[in-house]
């Protein structure tokens, strides 16, 4: 079933499921879980997969959760939703609050959750009414914030099988009915650092006699970066963001000890293999001058998300057929890091950005990762709606059989 047929079932589904999914939302939303602590979540998702009648699979260490739909060996394509809320305050003052001090979805997991719940719940009845041209696998993964849920899935065959797989990520920058689409890397690479100073300590009046560690932990935190920009091709697009300095006790004492965690977020896949390398020469330089001695924890995160093209043009049909041409955006390449991106180191596959902007609200208050986000809830039926046709569309594409290149057979010409 394609076109007209699957539109109205769709939206009749959807107009039937409005408050219900609304509702589904705002339950994940009140109950926030950190990444690889979503026991409650993966819970309420098995339970409304097996009331579609479905059998889906909690991951061996306890969350996240694996649910294929449809039989038989036609082709699979796999959705993939991230569950885990992040470690911050809910600011916002709304009645599905999150009511666990310290954890909140601003990252919008709980609205992918929802996503692929009800995309998947439609796809079953599809699979019972013997409408699915092949088979369709949610993985709802664990700690995406962390990172590292990716490889949870993987490691326990999430991905066997599979011959593409989708995301979506919301997008505040993009109005609710909009979705953002990208023909190659949509995401940063992105690494931690941790860099430690020590030395003896000693008073502040004599740092000749020692080191003075938090002198050179300022030269650190300004001289890297800076000397990064001059070591870097810039059309890498790298950057180091320092996120916590932390030294000393009092005004009259130089610490033994001195630490900078921050981000390293690029690009290009060339300067992002050689970045620990390079890190490593240069804070040895700055810091040699001031004799203290230096360790780096280099902690690699994640690959940029590079989106294949044969899948971006799925998304850009499903969109046009279920939401109109005037509801696709062209999406910059973001400086976040999305794990996501280890999927697609294995099958071909894309991540769209979903518009969840509302009309009404002041851009600024609502970006991803702070204690304000929130979303316009009729994004979540637009994103029904994307993944539902995508899955659909790149179903029939792979049942196409590959034509052959023609052979020029001289003497027939
Ligand atoms: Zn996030
Ligand atoms: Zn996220």
């Amino acid at each position: 079933m394609q076109g007209r047929d699957l539109q109205e079932q769709l939206t009749a589904f959807l107009a039937r499921r409005k408050r219900e999914i609304i509702e589904f939302r705002r339950d994940l939303h009140m109950h926030p879980e950190l990444a690889f602590a979503e026991h409650r979540t993966t819970q309420r998702v098995a339970e409304r997969l097996r009331a579609a009648g479905l059998e889906p699979v909690v991951l061996p260490q306890g969350t996240g959760l694996i649910c294929d739909i449809g039989s038989g060996d036609g082709p699979m394509v796999a959705l993939r939703a991230d569950i885990d809320a992040l470690p911050l305050t809910d600011e916002k003052d709304v009645p599905y609050r999150s009511t666990v001090p310290g954890a909140a979805h601003a990252c919008g997991h709980d609205v992918h959750t929802t996503v692929v719940l009800a995309t998947g719940v439609f796809l079953a009845q599809q699979a019972r009414a013997g409408a699915l041209p092949g088979r369709v696998r949610l993985l709802f993964q664990p700690a995406e914030e962390l990172p590292g849920g990716a490889r949870e899935v993987i490691n326990a065959g999430g991905l066997d099988g599979v011959d593409r797989i989708f995301a979506l990520h919301c997008d505040p920058r993009l109005k609710a009915g909009q979705v953002g689409l990208r023909v190659g890397p949509i995401t940063a690479a992105c690494d931690q650092l941790l860099v430690r100073l020590s030395g003896p300590g000693g008073h502040t009046a004599r740092p000749h006699l020692t080191a003075d560690l938090v002198y050179a932990l300022g030269k650190v935190v300004t001289e890297l970066p800076a000397a990064l920009s001059r070591r870097v091709d810039p059309r890498a697009s790298f950057s180091l963001v320092w996120g916590r300095v932390a030294a000393g006790s009092a005004p009259n004492a130089i610490p033994d000890d001195a630490v900078a965690e921050g981000t390293v977020r690029c690009l290009d896949d060339a300067a992002w293999h050689a970045a620990p390398g390079l890190i490593r020469e240069l804070l040895d330089s700055v810091v040699g001058a001031y004799g203290a001695s230096v360790e780096l924890n280099y902690r690699r995160g994640v690959p940029p998300t590079v989106n294949e093209a044969d899948s971006v043009q799925m998304l850009r049909d499903a969109c046009t057929q279920m939401l109109g041409e005037q509801s696709i955006a062209s999406t910059p390449q973001s400086l976040g890091g999305e794990d996501f991106a280890w999927y697609l180191e294995q099958v071909p596959g894309a991540l769209a950005r979903l518009g969840t902007h509302g009309p009404a609200w002041d851009s600024p208050m609502l970006d991803l990762h702070r204690g304000t986000f929130d979303v316009d809830e009729n994004a979540i039926g637009v994103g029904v709606q994307l993944m539902v046709a995508t899955a659909l569309t790149a179903l029939w594409d792979g049942r196409r059989p590959r034509t052959e290149e023609p052979v020029e057979d001289a003497a027939l010409a």
